[in-house]
């Protein structure tokens, strides 16, 4: 996504703050690891939406933040946004294809079927193969088991959850995602046997679910599949049936987005929007093993301690135009939900949202690195930042390779839905850190206290985004963007 940028930023390669003010000091490293302590702390027991855990979660920030002088900033006037979710697990399902009547013995650990509503039986259902497709051309998908591939071969081409939505909303009985050859099916598996949440109210099929290629293969003619390449296919009917039987349970409950306000003084409308998410996994490894918890201290115990710190240092500060958000979000390791939950009900309206800076596993590097900006390039927001990190006397690291990871934070679903959104921060520059930690720490146990990396480089990149916020409270120097 590219925003045309507004000339008024050609003025903005001058300093927002005079260039004879002193660097801004970092964040005090004592109070982020106060913050991490309590939240990564084994009686949190990881965080997870919808424990107990995520319950204290939500209560600590919301006090933090009042009692660093914030307003309560959700829509409806509280501390909480309330974010309604559902999990399926899928317990039990029994499939049966046929192919011209005859049974076909598909092995059953080549699919997975998720009743959305508990309980589903179909009877001799007929199967129709959509390629990439959302559009019927014509042909009538209620009550149908419709085949989708999954995947994204060409730009024309919707993400699947797009086109499985579109799809569900059609009256399938069952959207079933086609595997790709290469995919890692074991893990597609897995995932889905521990069972998939989704914002409540989301459009779906009554059953959803998945097969492995070897499976599918022998129920669609390969030539289709080529066909399917064209954006011009349309949805074939295949001479098969589904009988299939699945019990799923079925788990609906609540969570929350913590938001603070800071009122603006003179542009209170407009905001500049601070974000991160305070879930984590919670109970992650089987009943039994040593440690079961995924307290996640860098994935985002950090990210929420800079937030909390920050809007204590901006809330103590000069007085601002724009007011200014800070937004602990629910279920981002879920799928971006508390995010996404967000955008469709922002507390003012998005086109009044200046910019969005997200924190999110911010303690990795040390003091000293060059800044990396996850959205770089993409955004009218670049000269802006750099100004920030010059005034602070670090080094700017200009290269995208950071943006690959623009989709897995929820800056992600503010950029979506128009905001110009960036994630920045020494933590994004030093890619073989950042590796290292993927592949060590991140998602595990072992993210914990005793594992915390020193915090010198958050405290550091915290006293950027304080930097960055004043600059993008100001609307001279940077405009909202034009409609
Ligand atoms: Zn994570």
């Amino acid at each position: 996504m590219k925003w045309l940028l507004p000339l008024a930023l050609l003025a903005v390669s001058h300093p927002a703050a005079p260039p004879s003010a002193a660097p801004e000091a970092p964040l005090d490293q004592a109070a982020l690891r106060r913050h991490i302590e309590y939240l990564a702390s084994d009686s949190l027991q990881g965080r997870a939406p919808g424990s107990e855990g995520g319950v204290k979660a939500a209560y600590y920030i919301a006090s933090e933040l009042a009692g660093a002088g914030l307003a309560p900033g959700a829509p409806d006037g509280s501390w909480y946004q309330p974010v309604d979710l559902v999990e399926r697990t899928p317990m039990t399902a029994t499939a049966e294809w046929r192919v011209k009547g005859h049974a076909i013995a598909l092995d059953p650990s080549l699919g997975r079927f998720i009743a959305m509503e508990g309980g589903t039986r179909l009877v001799a259902a007929p199967v129709v193969f959509a390629g990439y497709g959302t559009t019927t051309g014509g042909a009538d998908l209620k009550g149908k088991v419709v085949l989708l591939l999954s995947g994204k071969p060409s730009e024309g081409v919707q993400g699947f959850e797009v086109r499985r939505r579109a799809i569900a909303a059609q009256g399938a009985a069952a959207v079933i995602a086609l595997s790709g050859e290469n995919d890692p099916w074991a893990l597609i598996h897995d995932q889905l046997g521990r069972g998939r949440t989704v914002a409540s109210g989301e459009t779906h099929a009554p059953v959803e679910g998945a097969l492995a290629f070897p499976a599918w293969i022998r129920l669609v003619d390969p030539e289709l599949v080529v066909a399917a390449k064209s954006l011009e296919f349309s949805p074939h009917l295949l001479p098969v049936t589904l009988d299939l039987s699945a019990t799923s349970h079925v788990r609906r409950y609540s969570s929350v987005n913590v938001i603070a306000r800071i009122a603006g003084h003179g542009r209170a409308g407009e905001a500049v929007l601070f974000l991160a998410h305070w879930d984590h996994l919670g109970l992650c490894r089987p009943e039994g093993a040593a440690d079961r918890i995924c307290n996640g201290a860098v994935d985002n115990a950090s990210g929420i301690a800079a937030l909390i710190e920050v809007a204590r240092r901006i809330e103590h500060g000069p007085p601002l135009q724009r007011s200014l958000y800070f937004v602990a979000t629910t279920g981002e390791e879920m799928g971006l939900l508390g995010a996404r939950a967000l955008v469709r009900s922002p507390p003012l309206p998005l086109e009044h949202i200046a910019a969005a800076l997200n924190f999110d596993t911010i303690a990795i590097s040390p003091a000293g690195e060059p800044v990396a900006t996850i959205g770089r390039g993409m955004t009218p927001l670049d000269p802006l930042i750099d100004a920030a990190i010059r005034s602070q006397g670090r080094l700017i690291d200009d290269s995208e390779a950071a943006n690959a990871f623009l989709g897995r934070q929820d800056g992600w679903a503010l950029m979506e839905a128009g905001v110009p959104a960036v994630m920045i921060g020494g933590a994004f520059s030093d890619s073989a850190r950042l590796g290292a930690f993927l592949a060590g720490d991140y998602h595990s146990p072992i993210d914990d206290i005793a594992h915390l990396p020193p915090l010198d480089g958050a405290a550091e990149d915290g006293a950027l985004h304080v930097v960055l916020g004043r600059m993008l409270a100001d609307p001279g120097l940077f405009p909202l963007r034009a409609k």
